[in-house]
């Protein structure tokens, strides 16, 4: 599944650097991710480097995107082609 940020954000920016995917963006007023970009890092890292970092706990997987591991690594490697 893709990752979501939900209302609590606090458009910190913390996240924004650290996807590999380059698929957060600043959003108003919250930030967002992109569901075509996201691979819950997969191909990338272990763990999902943006809920790592978000000090307010509000980045969660988007019910609308579900994909398997397989599907994720097929999306990384898309983007990264
Ligand atoms: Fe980017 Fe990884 Fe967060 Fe998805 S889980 S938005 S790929 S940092
Ligand atoms: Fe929002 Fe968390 Fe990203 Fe900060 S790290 S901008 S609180 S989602």
């Amino acid at each position: 599944m893709a990752l979501m940020i939900v209302e609590s954000c606090t458009a910190c920016d913390a996240c924004e650097p650290v996807c590999p995917n380059d698929a957060i963006s600043a959003g108003n007023p919250i930030y967002v991710i992109d569901p075509m970009k996201c691979t819950e890092c997969v191909g990338a890292e272990d763990e999902p480097q943006c809920k790592l970092v978000c000090p307010a706990n509000c980045i969660e997987q988007n019910p609308d995107w579900v994909e398997d591991k397989d599907d994720l690594l097929a999306k990384y490697q898309q983007l990264h082609g």
